[in-house]
């Protein structure tokens, strides 16, 4: 089978590790790819923005599958260009896509689909912010949630007991012509649980955590996610069906009626708060970091499940087994990282992070005309630890991290620290 990856970060390096991990190994090519995916797959130079020329590279490939990893291809409408020229594509429409692509849309799902959710406020206004925040907080005695509505790469979300910072951040994303949503604080542990939908059915992974904010013990900003933990020992049980019942399969339900299935992965990011789960945001392709961890632990093949996806027809595949370890992952994000990334610096210590017995994902690594990896991006390298359990797994994944060799870079030490220490305890 040839696959086709669109996407150049650290979970399509991670897809494409385990899909080169199934038997018989598939034929891989990635668009544009890095470093990384270069070791495992044939790199083209075609960028996730140029949809025209993703579809040319599929078409000359005579692709079997075209998987698109990132959001921004998505909402733009990468995989309604694939379908047409008669590609088998995971992923959804760009109409589908609005799911990540719009969050005051994907409230209007959720109602619609009576998907538990935190109550919201949409402005798009400043003179309207006011009584909009008294309405999701009337007591100020919670945090302010405030969020750009449309894409921003996890920066658009401003969480603050302050409420003139959270009047701050609506003003910021208004004045530059965006519209803000106002939201309810919901209280309690993240999880994040990715569903696989084939339009119609739903087959949920393994449920991950990550960890959003970019210092330990959840202090300073909201980052694209700085690691990520599976399994969760302290997860109630039958947490996944319970979520499928929910939250997917309506929501799927929802847009099936509507006349835009989904097909990809339908990523649940939830809170679980006394009043029982609640919907803190839907992604409409599968989450970085927690891909690194997620599919570690599949024990099963995983190209017929994303090709019988894109078939239209779950069916025709079994559900997905685990193996029975744990995964962490500990993501290095480079000097600066997030507020302003700084490029350039020369990568060292992959080599020895591996001998310790992890495996490290690019995920904004580059090379230059001498071959010196050199970091690209906010966050450079996950580095992804495995083991019988989770302080094995993050007592490695932290190791590795700690082996990186890069000028002024930064990760957390604590991911899965709690829940280790809780589920030895
Ligand atoms: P962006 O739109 O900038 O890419 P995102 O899609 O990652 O960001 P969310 O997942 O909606 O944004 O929010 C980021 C984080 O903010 C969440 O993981 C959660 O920790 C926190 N958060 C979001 N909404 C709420 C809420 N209603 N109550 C409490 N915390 C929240």
């Amino acid at each position: 089978m040839k696959i086709l990856v669109i996407g150049s970060g650290g979970r399509e390096h991670a897809i494409i590790r385990r899909l080169a991990a199934d038997r018989p190994a598939p034929e891989l090519h990635a668009a544009p790819g890095n470093p990384g995916i270069a070791e495992l797959a044939t790199c083209h130079d075609v960028s996730v923005s140029d949809l025209d020329a993703q579809v040319s590279l599929a078409l000359e490939l005579a692709a079997d599958l075209v998987v698109v990893g990132p959001e921004a291809p998505l909402v733009a409408g990468s995989a309604d260009r694939l379908r047409a020229a008669g590609l088998t594509v995971f992923g959804p429409s760009a109409a589908a896509a609005q799911l990540e692509g719009s969050k005051s849309w994907a409230k209007e799902i959720m109602a619609a689909a009576r998907v538990p959710t935190a109550a919201s406020v949409t402005v798009t206004a400043i003179e309207e912010l006011g009584a909009g925040l008294d309405r999701v907080n009337p007591l100020s005695d919670v945090p302010f949630v405030v969020k750009a509505d449309g894409l921003a790469a996890g920066k658009g979300v401003v969480v603050t007991p302050d409420r003139d910072a959270a009047v701050t951040h609506a003003e910021a994303v208004l004045t530059a012509g965006g519209t803000v949503v106002l939201e309810e604080f919901l209280d309690g542990p993240e999880v994040s649980l990715f569903c696989v939908s084939d339009g119609t059915r739903v087959v949920p992974l393994a449920p991950a955590q990550d960890f959003k904010r970019a210092l330990d013990d959840d202090e300073g900003p909201n980052t694209g996610g700085m690691g990520a933990y599976s399994p969760l020992p302290w997860a109630p049980e039958g947490l996944a069906d319970e979520v499928v019942r929910t939250v997917a399969q309506p929501t799927i339900d929802e847009m099936a009626s509507r006349g835009t299935p989904f097909v990809g992965v339908l990523y649940c990011g939830l809170a679980l708060t006394s009043r029982g789960v609640r919907v803190v945001e839907f992604n409409a392709r599968f989450g970085d970091p927690e891909t690194q961890v997620v599919l570690e632990r599949l024990a099963s093949p995983f190209a017929p499940l994303l090709l019988a996806a894109a078939r239209g027809d779950l069916s025709t595949v079994p559900a997905p087994t685990w193996h029975d370890s744990a995964a962490v992952t500990v993501v290095v994000a480079c000097a600066g990282y997030p507020a302003a990334a700084r490029t350039g610096d020369v990568i060292a210590g992959i080599d020895a992070a591996e001998m310790l017995g992890t495996h490290v994902i690019h995920a904004g690594t580059v090379r230059d005309e001498h071959g010196a990896l050199l970091s690209a991006g906010g966050r450079v390298l996950s580095v992804v630890g495995a083991g019988e359990d989770l302080e094995a797994a993050r007592v490695l994944a932290l190791a590795g991290a700690e082996a990186i060799a890069l000028e002024g870079c930064q990760h957390r030490h604590d991911i899965a620290r709690t829940a280790a220490r809780d589920a030895q305890s």
